[in-house]
């Protein structure tokens, strides 16, 4: 329905009638900008797709080497020319469809290939997961600066270098560990006849899939989190998170290396197990991306009762919250009701914490005290 009427603003936006357009209004610039994005969507369908790749006339293509320079500077492009348009266009609509699929695209193109779980294909979407963590940044940033919450906050704050060398390793992380988390489901999968339930998850709606996983993994979360707060021995590890005393879109990667890799085990396993659609899982796996980075960041806009339901930055921002009163509250990271059915949940209207870290800071600062901390006295 939304879809619907945004491709038919998208039409009428691109049937402008030309003198209307003029050089500079940000028309042409969408127009190509969708186009470049589209046309790499197709190409990352082609390079993921070793079938079409292996026709004749795609193969010759392909082995020439030129195939995947190409597409990053097609997806620049894309990027590029969605950016101009939304700051030279005052209707966004060209703007935000070129950006949507040319994110899209880089995503798709990031996603773990699972054809293959062999490591051979590990390191195909490494790159395009390096390009789609810049993306992500370079769509933040004129977020923040237009929604903050702290309007005097620079992008470059305190600990920025630590924070982004974060961000890179646990958005290479994704990829490693969507085959570590997919292992041990496969090997149930194959020791243990788990076809009814299977079947059974699989003939669900996709959409239906996909919110059964977030329910699923977030359930998960919620009590592993708790207990990273309550275990002195596991929040020593958590207290690295906790650490970041400035809240955007970098804060969130901050975890100690240990903590993601039994988050993400402990988490992703029931709904591997379930065994729900591959590209519902995959579709997951982007979206806790964007969405965590969404939680962390300085976006000061209230989204009125959706706040409820889903959780928005205040709801994480509290949780990241110095002041006694945001000390174990708020552990859900899409869903509130958890905290309301578990009583850790803590959202007073329209109010904000006075600011951000652990009482008494006691995490040093730099990456690689931080990975010893948990293990020294
Ligand atoms: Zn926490
Ligand atoms: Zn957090």
């Amino acid at each position: 329905m939304y879809t619907t009427k945004f491709l038919a603003r998208v039409r009428a936006e691109l049937e402008t009638p030309r003198h209307e357009r003029p050089f500079g209004s940000g028309w042409l610039s969408g127009s190509i900008g969708i186009l470049a994005g589209i046309t790499g969507l197709l190409m990352v369908i082609v390079l993921r797709n070793p079938s079409l790749t292996q026709m004749p006339e795609l193969a010759a293509i392909h082995a020439s080497g030129f195939f995947k320079p190409v597409l990053y500077f097609v997806l620049f492009a894309g990027f590029i020319l969605a950016c101009l348009s939304m700051m030279l266009r005052k209707d966004k609509t060209l703007g935000s469809a070129a950006m949507a699929v040319t994110l899209l695209a880089t995503m798709i193109g990031s996603l773990p290939s699972h054809r293959d779980y062999q490591l051979g294909g590990l390191f195909v979407g490494l790159d395009f997961f390096i390009i789609n963590v810049l993306f992500t940044g370079a769509l933040f940033v004129p977020i923040e600066r237009i929604l903050s919450k702290h309007k005097d906050q620079v992008v470059l704050r305190d600990d920025w270098r630590e924070d982004l060398f974060y961000y890179l390793v646990s958005s290479l992380m994704v990829q490693i560990l969507t085959y570590l988390t997919l292992a041990p489901s496969n090997f149930v999968t194959q020791t243990h006849d788990l076809g009814a339930v299977r079947a059974f998850a699989r003939s669900l709606p996709w959409v239906v899939q996909l919110i059964a996983i977030m329910l699923l993994t977030d359930f998960m979360q919620y009590w592993l989190h708790r207990a990273f707060h309550r275990v002195p021995a596991l929040w020593r590890f958590h207290a690295v998170h906790h650490s970041a005393r400035t809240m955007d879109w970098m804060a969130g990667a901050r975890m100690h290396f240990l903590e993601i890799i039994i988050l993400r085990a402990v988490t992703a396993t029931p709904a591997l197990v379930i065994g729900f659609d591959e590209s519902a899982i995959q579709a997951y796996v982007l979206l806790v991306f964007v969405y965590s980075t969404f939680l962390h960041a300085n976006i000061g806009t209230s989204f009125g009762f959706m706040e409820k339901v889903l959780a928005a930055p205040r709801f994480h921002h509290w949780h990241h919250g110095v002041e006694d009163e945001a000390v174990d509250v708020n552990f859900a990271i899409h869903f509130p009701f958890l905290d309301k059915l578990f009583g850790t949940y803590h959202l007073p209207d329209g109010q904000w914490p006075n600011g951000y870290g652990v009482q008494g800071h006691p995490v040093p600062k730099g990456y690689w005290k931080q990975l010893l901390y948990p293990f020294q006295r």
